[in-house]
């Protein structure tokens, strides 16, 4: 009977070792993926400030030109008013020149104010460019760990597989489906140890009859409120196996 319980114990070890190991494998995935989501979230609003940038930029452009051939006026009514005989022309001139410097200074507004805005998000993309380097390093270097900790869970399951074939081999078969039916609803604990006539699997007191047979061991003996088979005084040294 201790013989038994041993094997089962030693099975149960290692299958709790692979269920530790595939839960991270599924957990890392998850994490790098997340990681991914960070890191391209960042990068799409670095895209839409350019977008913005760009855009005003594109604003820009036709009152440069307006401006341009404004001052174009300008200059030819200015070459033109040293030439003038009448006082008619000179006031009908005079009114074109103060109309070319109305619209002068409101395009020259226009234009600064979008300088300004450009500005603006031209600092705004250089203060998040600086802090997703920053982050962005921190993130490429917890992903690169998590990459690994996969590489390294492969490694750890793989191992373990063919451990366990061996140690379930060396299990009675009808002993091994009734520890894998427990296994099952006990999320890979099935079995415990019980002190001191307390069930290590679900905390509650078994019945003292019932802790005197686990004790005799001539039987095996279940939890009645889990139904987790339970040892006890077991070799420690054996025990931690
Ligand atoms: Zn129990």
């Amino acid at each position: 009977m201790k013989e038994l319980i041993q094997d089962l114990i030693a099975l149960q070890d290692v299958e709790l070792e692979i269920f530790k190991a595939e839960d991270g494998l599924l957990e890392t995935p998850r994490e790098i993926e997340e990681i991914d989501g960070i890191i391209l979230a960042r990068k799409r609003s670095l895209d839409a400030i350019d977008e913005e940038i760009a855009e005003l930029e594109k604003r820009k452009v036709p009152l440069d030109i307006e401006l341009a051939e404004n001052q174009a006026i300008l200059d030819a009514a200015d070459a033109r008013i040293k030439r003038i005989k009448t006082n008619k022309e000179y006031l009908a001139l005079q009114r074109e020149i103060d109309l070319a410097k109305k619209r002068k200074a409101d395009m020259e507004e226009q234009i600064l104010t979008l300088m300004d805005k450009i500005e603006m998000r031209q600092k705004d993309k250089a203060r998040i460019h600086e802090s997703f380097e920053e982050d962005k390093a921190i993130l490429e270097k917890k992903k690169k760990k998590l990459v690994g900790r996969c590489a390294e869970l492969e490694k750890i399951i793989n191992g373990y597989k063919g451990k366990v074939e061996k140690l379930r081999k060396k299990v009675d078969p009808s002993l091994l489906s009734r520890y894998d039916r427990i296994k099952q609803n006990k999320k890979g604990l099935a079995i415990v140890p019980c002190e001191n006539g307390v069930c290590r699997g679900c905390h509650m007191h078994i019945p003292p009859q019932l802790f005197n047979e686990l004790v005799r061991g001539d039987a095996l003996i279940a939890c009645p409120a889990c139904q987790r088979i339970l040892y006890t005084d077991l070799d420690p040294q054996k025990k931690e196996e």
